[in-house]
This record gives structure tokens, sequence and C-alpha cells, in this order.
């Protein structure tokens, strides 16, 4: 039997997408290997959203090279967010890579199919992609340069990918978009996100939905209203702020004040009192003064949000911040500031996650860690406990008996 092997990097949907090329693969006959020299077929999955993680896309390639010249035979593709429209340049870059095919297309090999592959046997929580691209042009993403323009699916068709995960024993879907808010503005009778969330919400077997990622000058009261009221839809809010000072939301092109967000922090935490909010922070981005990086601490202070991705700017070539901006921070500034935004962070998640010493919390299982069975709470907390019975998919009350700022443990 042939194999193949998928290397992933990046955000949510780079894993989807792989997860539907693996399920593609092994309907034509293909058996997964988590071993690059022994397969038949290698996908490397891209991102270039930071420096860091184009770095290991490039280091990757390059180990490929010895690979590919002792196994010729092997076939070699890229995508993801490397991948732009000039594939003849980057087959002159990477001639050793057989194929290029932009994120979230199908492999160019094979037969043309709009979709790529449902999983045959999904894990209980699953990711669903609603929309791709992005018409907001942040100053410093690189993501609408290579995603291109956002493209909505239809409601339809959508339900109908949840209705037959769901067949396949799914109980959770998380829909992925890059601006889950502007869902459905390109769709003839425009629909938008509540109406998705209330058709997915009425999926029998369905047990949780969640969404990501929201843009908060684009979140409605409508949507807020609707995760208040839909059963499945699990009070989990992921809300990038990026910034807390205006002048830096300006410079990064974002449509939002402090106070708007702030404002809209309030709506969403008055509808959905037990709300777990999460965020994006950049630390760093050129210009920031010491005072602005304090806004934006003063800011996680103040909202205390359950988790926060934190990253340092690093320019993207062909973005206008990069064009505009001079990079000014440097690097050691950065990591310092990175380092004291994580360290202020693991605090607040402490003591976020020390109120549920002692409580009782429902989770969904997922799987088997180091021994451990683990799931997520509504709310998104990670929840390790150990047991000799089988528990996937199943719905499990933990009584919560030691806490740390990234997961918890438990008794069933
Ligand atoms: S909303 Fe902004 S940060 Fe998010 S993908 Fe679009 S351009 Fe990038």
């Amino acid at each position: 039997m042939p194999k193949y092997h998928i290397w992933t990097i990046g955000c949510q949907m780079n894993k989807a997408e792989s997860e539907r090329l693996a399920s593609r693969f092994e309907e034509l006959g293909y058996e997964a290997t988590d071993k690059a020299d022994e397969a038949d077929l290698i996908v490397l999955n891209s991102c270039v959203v930071r420096q860091s993680a184009e770095n290991r896309v490039l280091n990757k390639l390059a180990a490929l090279k010895s690979l590919k010249k002792a196994r010729p035979d092997t076939v070699l593709a890229l995508t993801g967010c490397l991948v732009n429209a000039d594939t003849d340049r980057l087959h002159r870059s990477y001639p050793h890579v057989d194929h290029f095919f932009k994120a979230g297309g199908s492999p160019p090999w094979l037969e043309k199919t709009d979709t790529l592959s449902i999983p045959h046997h999904p894990s209980p929580a699953v990711f669903v992609t609603i929309s791709q691209g992005c018409d907001n042009f942040c100053s410093y993403c690189i993501v609408p340069y290579r995603r291109g323009r956002e493209r909505s699916r239809p409601i339809s068709e959508i339900a109908g990918e949840v209705r037959e995960l769901v067949s396949r024993g799914a109980k959770e879907v998380t829909l992925l978009g890059q601006n889950v808010d502007s869902y459905g503005h390109d769709l003839p009778d425009r629909p938008d996100l509540a109406d998705l969330l209330a058709e997915i919400n009425k999926i029998d077997g369905l047990v949780r939905l969640r969404f990501l990622t929201n843009h908060p000058k684009d979140m409605s009261l409508k949507l807020i209203e609707a995760i208040a009221g839909l059963d499945k839809v699990c009070e989990q809010i992921s809300l990038p702020v990026q910034a807390g000072s205006d002048g830096i939301l300006t410079a990064m092109r974002r449509g939002y004040t402090v106070a708007q967000y702030r404002e809209l922090v309030t709506q969403i935490r008055e509808k959905v009192p037990a709300v777990a909010l999460s965020t994006d922070v950049i630390v760093g981005f050129p210009s920031e003064t010491e005072n602005q990086f304090r806004q934006t601490l003063d800011l996680l202070s103040e909202i205390k949000f359950d988790t926060v991705h934190i990253a340092a700017y690093s320019p993207r070539t062909g973005t206008a911040a990069a064009r505009e901006f001079e990079d000014d921070i440097p690097s050691a500034e950065k990591k310092e500031r990175l380092n004291k935004a994580e360290r202020l962070q693991e605090q607040i998640q402490t003591e976020i996650n020390a109120r549920l010493m002692g409580k009782t919390v429902e989770i969904l299982v997922e799987g088997r860690n180091r021994g451990k069975w683990y799931g997520r709470t509504r709310t998104d907390k990670l929840v390790f406990f150990s047991s000799g019975n089988d528990y996937p998919g199943q719905l499990a009350k933990i009584r919560i008996e030691k806490t740390s700022p990234w997961s918890l443990q438990g008794k069933i």
C-alpha cells in the first residue's frame, strides 16, 4: 500500500485542510505514515503568518532535498500560505518540489473536485471551514494576499457536511473562517453567521458548536444573542484585540478603537455571563512606544481573557505595514515585551483556572494523551483525567482537583 505523510504548521484552518487531504489520500488507497522517509507522497502545509513559521517551513523544505535526491519517485507537494500566485518562481526556487497548490485547494495531480473529502473516522471534535480568504487587509497580515478575497460556502453545503460528520461520529464542530463575522455577505441572500449557527444548531446528534475567528469591528448584537440563545453554541468567543492603544490599532488598520472593543466585551458579558474570551495580541508593532505597550498590558489586566495568543511583530513582505513602516523595535525589546505580556497572562490564567478547583465540569472527551483522557469544557478549558474505561466522544463530568494556567486535572 502506498504511504502519505502530511506535515502541517499554522492555524486551525491549515489543520482542517490537512485532515481533508488525509481523507482524500486514504480514499485513493494511501496509508498514513509519520515518517517522511518512508512516504511515497509528502505534503507540506505551510504558514507564513510570522517569520518564525516561515523559517520552519523553509528548513523543512531544505531538509527534504536530500530525501528527494535519495528517493526521486517520492512525490513532494507544498500547499498553505507560502504558495502565492507566482508558482513558476516557486518551481525555480524549490526545484525538488513537484507540485504547488494554494491553501484550501485540491492537489493538482488528482482529479479535480471542488471540495476536499470528509474524514471517514472523524475525531469527536472537528473543524469545518465556512469561508476562505479575507477582505480586511489589516496592515500587518499576509493572509488576504495568500488566501484571496473572502468566499463563503452556502449554508446548505456547510450543514450537509456537518450532518455527514455527525453521522460518522463527530460530536462537536468548530466553524472556521478568517473573519466569521462577515460570513455570508458575498452569498445571494446575504445570510450571516447567526443564521448559519441557527441552522447547524438543529442538527440531531451534534452536541456542541464553536466558531472562530471573530473580528471586533464586525461582530453584531444579533450574533451575540444567537450565542446566548442557541443551546449547542458554546460560551467561548475568540475576539482578537491585537493592541491596547488606539494609535497602534489605527496603524494596524483594525477598524475599531479600544473603547469600542471594551464596549463589545461588556455587551458580550451581559448577554452571555459564563463566556470565556480569548484574544490575540501583537507586541513590538512599528513605533510602539513603551507607553503604548503598557496600554496593552493594562487592557489584559482589565479584561482578564481566558487565553491570549501573543506574538512579536514580524514584517511580512507585500503587506502595507512592511511597505510603510520601519520595523524599528529591536528584537531584544520585542522579546522582552513578549515575555512581560506572557508572564502577566500566565498570572491571570492561574487565577481564572484556580476558581474551578473543587468544582465539577462537563467535558467532551476527545482522546488520550500520555496515559490520560482529555477533553474540553464548553468554555474551552482543557481537562485531563484517568480511567480504565473507554470515553472518546462521550460527555463526562469531572471534579477538578488540580489547576494550572494551561489545563485542569480531575476525577470522573
Ligand atoms: S482580519 Fe486582519 S488579521 Fe485576520 S486574516 Fe483578515 S487581514 Fe489577517
